[in-house]
């Protein structure tokens, strides 16, 4: 075989399907997120489609515990997890976690997706006879780790409490189980019924694995994610979340029981046999999770900024998912205007959203994931707004009946 060939066959296959992925190539200016320069693009550029839902990413706080980290600490880690990377502030971090959650301890991982891979994977390949309920939507990570345990799966339909409940009714009741489902769902923004998830869990004697990834720092009194709102936190067995998002650095974790944290802890090879995050990342981290226990100021102004974005789409008719979510999918519904709109917005408008095209959504469904953030100023909403109205007209797409009022 010629494999160089091989590979160039396959892009090229990727490229003619349409699914080949372009980078747009960002340097973030720290201190006015969300403006960016784009360096194989048009130069400046705002972002409208960063999971640094809040801007945390350049928050004084955070950026101050950092520096100080890396002066104290300097820049690595020196080691994975047992063999000399476990320092004063992982063990700060976890403990802040813990404490977010509501939960005896917490144990962090490098990513949100290595700990959804290494905490289903080990969970569900320990458990002697463990079935595992994934909701149909789940997150990749999740479906990884569950396909790498080798447990038995079962796939019950997205949110759909009924065929959970069938699903569990047609397992012996002896037998253990494990529910597997997210709160906020990333690309319709729609939420889970967490409390009747876990009504289900009580009557069927499952375990709960939430996956809060775009939910923490983001919902509840201290930023716990939707189960903190809906006073769930206690009913879940484990809840993950990740630390690149909303609070603007990097890393994921799980939050859970002491027990569990230190099962999976012993045995989990996403966890062991790798280097730990740099001290100044876990320090980071700490700070932002600390200041949005304290402050709602930035949840309220980003519940604000959806509000205000979504009644500015709805006032020019164009169609997005009505969610009770902050993510707003902006519906086209053809892969090939999708993406025209999106590199019309970056090279004529300087606004960047990644169009979001097959397989990651279904054919028909394909959209705009618009993630507005409280750094976002009204003159940044006015001219997203302006370009969209223009090229939705110059892409004859189909507005909403409101349009014409
Ligand atoms: N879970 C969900 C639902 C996600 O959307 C993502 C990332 N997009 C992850 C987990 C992984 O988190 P991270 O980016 O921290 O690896």
């Amino acid at each position: 075989m010629n494999y160089q060939d091989f590979f160039a066959e396959e892009l090229t296959r990727l490229k003619d399907e349409g699914n080949y992925r372009h980078f747009a190539e960002l340097e973030r200016h720290n201190g006015a997120f969300p403006a960016a320069t784009c360096h194989n693009g048009p130069g400046e550029v705002t972002i409208w489609c960063s999971n640094d839902y809040l801007g945390m990413g350049q928050h004084p706080k955070v950026l101050d515990a950092m520096h100080e980290a890396l002066d104290r600490t300097g820049a690595g880690a020196g080691g994975t997890r047992n063999i000399s990377g476990t320092t004063h502030d992982h063990v700060l971090l976890e403990a802040e976690l813990a404490d977010l959650h509501g939960k005896e301890a917490a144990l962090l991982f490098t990513s949100g997706y290595v700990s959804n891979w290494a905490a289903l994977g080990t969970l569900c390949s320990r458990i002697p006879g463990l079935v595992v309920l994934s909701d149909a939507l789940n997150h990749a990570s999740m479906i990884e780790g569950i396909r790498h345990s080798r447990a038995q799966k079962v796939i019950w339909k997205h949110n759909d409490l009924e065929d959970l409940e069938a699903k569990l009714q047609a397992i012996p009741a002896n037998q253990p189980k494990l529910i597997a489902f997210e709160s906020v769902y990333s690309m319709d923004g729609d939420i889970a019924p967490i409390a009747e998830i876990c009504d289900l869990a009580d009557r069927y004697g499952a375990m709960t694995y939430l996956d809060e990834v775009h939910a923490v720092g983001l919902y509840g009194p201290r930023g716990g994610g939707v189960a903190e709102r809906e006073g769930l936190m206690d009913r879940l067995t484990v809840i993950e979340g990740t630390l690149g998002k909303a609070f603007g650095v990097m890393g994921g974790y799980i939050a859970s029981s002491a027990a569990l944290c230190d099962f999976v802890r012993s045995f989990a090879s996403g966890f062991i046999f790798t280097t730990a995050l740099p001290p100044a990342v876990a320090a980071g981290a700490a700070a932002s999770i600390r200041h949005l226990k304290e402050s709602i100021a930035e949840r309220q102004a980003h519940q604000d900024r959806v509000a205000e974005v979504r009644a500015r789409l709805d006032g020019i008719g164009l169609p997005h998912i009505e969610n009770p979510s902050h993510i707003i999918p902006v519906m086209v519904g053809d892969p090939v205007k999708c993406r025209f709109i999106s590199d019309r917005l970056l090279a004529d408008h300087g606004i960047y959203i990644q169009p979001i095209n097959y397989p990651t959504v279904p054919k028909g469904t394909e959209r705009l994931r618009i993630t507005p953030s409280p750094v976002h100023s009204a003159e940044d909403i006015d001219r997203l707004i302006g370009a969209l109205e223009a090229l939705w007209t110059e892409c004859q797409l189909a507005r909403l009946p409101m349009a014409a009022q």
